[in-house]
């Protein structure tokens, strides 16, 4: 294996896509972009403004008011759909090299998401052939239907975690439902992203419908977020990027779906099947380098089995193999960027003051050849960890995990509602009753009973408290691109008060 693997012609500028046209920036600004295990540029990026969010609105509406898309009949649009997951399909290869040099993510993570990907674009193209609204009758009097229909252009920004596979959880349901859309990628990861534009293309979807502008959260992102001609934000980031969207989203009235950060509990009972808990544990907080916002990064475990859980739980975490992304042996990669890694960094040293270390706690002891300045991190574990804690409360989004102890069911569930988000949360427990009754009380927006994370697409997804706002999944992201108009015709007499007969 070389030392730094670069995948084959590797574009050395990323531009903006709008109006079916690869631009650059009005003004000519641009950003660079780093690759994670050397940190050093490998290409730079336009840099979108205020007047390059114009054009691509402007291209957006332009598609929605005159092109075909919105009005196209729904077995059409899943033609174009389908056509689109076969194209995803067949850069399964290019996209996993150009993801993992990008975002550091380990290789063997990275194959899986353009499958993960293309099942969005099927899946929503079933859906909307398969939909059906309300028609309502009220006897001799009325007959109502509902008039499903897009709203309009919908603003997408979307994180630099799995990027490509994140951008099609709301590329697919938006496009699906007839809107046109302006994606503004995580300015940290645009590679995989310039991929879309020949993917969309070659499906033939129209001109205009899929829009790109790269750039930083405060510039492009806040100006497509204050659009006025932009009716919808679908957001993917932190809780407190949330909150700066949601207050400028205030002043134009947008509808808003939020997916943010969490710090999810994985409760582990005596009575559960410890080594199933252990392999689901560890995966779920290292898998994707920990950069994964339904990381189980508190792990609650009940007193009886405390111990041989956590000599258990260090010893594999030791084990894990911190490596080159692009080697396939390798289980946790390098972090995305060095301000990510700086952050990340500091929760561990805060962690040791915190908590008691027993795996990890800094730069893994041997580094891949001439990725010495890589952003790596050990898999770091900590134990014995209070409540009140930083690194219990806050998320960290990177391989360190916080474990502490329990007594009693009601004492694990306090512990897992203490904190402010309310994403994700994996029960281990054979207890059929406990189990349930657990599941429905902790305040996460989904639940995994004896398992990590495994989708199932037509559920709701999403968090509750700082975690999210409103859910998505399945029709729920139908509901959210198209506007539910009620149309009321009057069969019979219509009781009219005579005003100034
Ligand atoms: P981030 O909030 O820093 O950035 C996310 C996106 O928002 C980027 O494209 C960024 O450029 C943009 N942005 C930043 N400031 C903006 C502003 N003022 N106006 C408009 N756009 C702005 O998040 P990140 O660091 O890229 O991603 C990690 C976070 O995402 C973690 O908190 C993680 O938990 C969360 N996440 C949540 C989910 C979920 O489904 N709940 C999934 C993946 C990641």
């Amino acid at each position: 294996m070389s030392k730094h693997f670069v995948p084959e012609n590797l574009p050395k500028h990323l531009q903006h896509y709008i109006g079916g046209r690869f631009v650059d920036s009005a003004g000519g600004e641009t950003f660079e972009v780093l690759d994670p295990v050397t940190n050093t540029t490998y290409a730079t990026a336009a840099s979108g403004q205020q007047a390059d969010i114009d054009a691509a609105v402007d291209a957006a509406r332009e598609a929605f008011n005159h092109g075909p898309w919105p009005t196209m009949k729904p077995r059409a649009r899943a033609k174009v759909l389908y056509a689109i997951a076969d194209a995803v399909v067949a850069q399964e290869d290019r996209l996993a090299e150009m993801e993992t040099f990008d975002t550091g993510l380990p290789i063997t993570q990275a194959r899986g998401q353009a499958q993960r990907a293309a099942e969005n674009f099927r899946f929503f193209a079933d859906l909307i052939v398969a939909q059906h609204d309300n028609a309502l009758k009220v006897p001799g009097s009325q007959l109502n239907y509902v008039n499903r229909k897009p709203i309009g252009v919908a603003g997408l920004i979307t994180p630099w975690n799995t990027p490509f596979m994140l951008e099609s959880w709301k590329l697919a349901p938006a496009i699906a439902s007839g809107c046109t859309v302006v994606l503004k990628p995580a300015e940290f990861t645009p590679l995989s992203a310039s991929l879309w534009a020949k993917i969309f293309e070659e499906a033939g979807l129209p001109e205009g419908v899929f829009n790109l502008v790269n750039g930083f959260g405060e510039s492009a992102g806040d100006a497509l977020v204050k659009h006025p001609q932009v009716p919808l934000i679908s957001f993917t980031g932190e809780s407190t990027t949330g909150q700066t969207i949601f207050r400028n989203c205030a002043e134009s009235l947008k509808g808003m779906s939020m997916e943010l950060g969490g710090k999810s509990p994985a409760i582990v009972f005596d009575d559960a099947d410890f080594d199933a808990a252990i392999d689901s544990t560890v995966f779920g907080v290292f898998s994707l380098n920990g950069e994964r916002c339904t990381a189980g990064s508190r792990i609650l475990v009940q007193r009886g089995i405390y111990d041989k859980f956590v000599e258990a739980y260090a010893a594999r975490a030791k084990n894990i193999v911190v490596g080159d992304p692009h080697d396939p042996a390798t289980e946790v990669g390098a972090l995305v960027h060095p301000e990510h890694y700086d952050k990340v960094m500091s929760y561990v040293e805060i962690g040791k003051t915190e908590g008691r270390l027993v795996a990890g706690g800094g730069r893994p002891e041997q580094l891949p050849a001439g990725q010495e300045n890589g952003s790596y991190v050990a898999p770091t574990v900590f134990v014995d960890v209070a409540p009140d804690a930083r690194i219990f409360q806050e998320e960290i989004f990177g391989p360190v995990v916080a474990i502490t102890p329990f007594d009693t069911e009601e004492e694990a569930l306090e512990l897992a509602n203490n904190t402010k988000y309310g994403l994700a949360a994996y029960v281990w427990t054979n207890d059929l009753k406990r189990s349930h009754n657990f599941a429905q009380a902790v305040e996460a927006g989904m639940v995994w009973l004896n398992s990590h994370n495994v989708r199932d697409l037509r559920s709701p997804f999403g968090g509750v408290k700082s975690s999210g706002l409103g859910h998505e999944g399945g029709y729920r992201s139908i509901d959210f691109y198209t506007d539910q108009q009620a149309v009321h015709i009057t069969l019979g007499e219509v009781h009219t008060p005579k005003f100034g007969a």
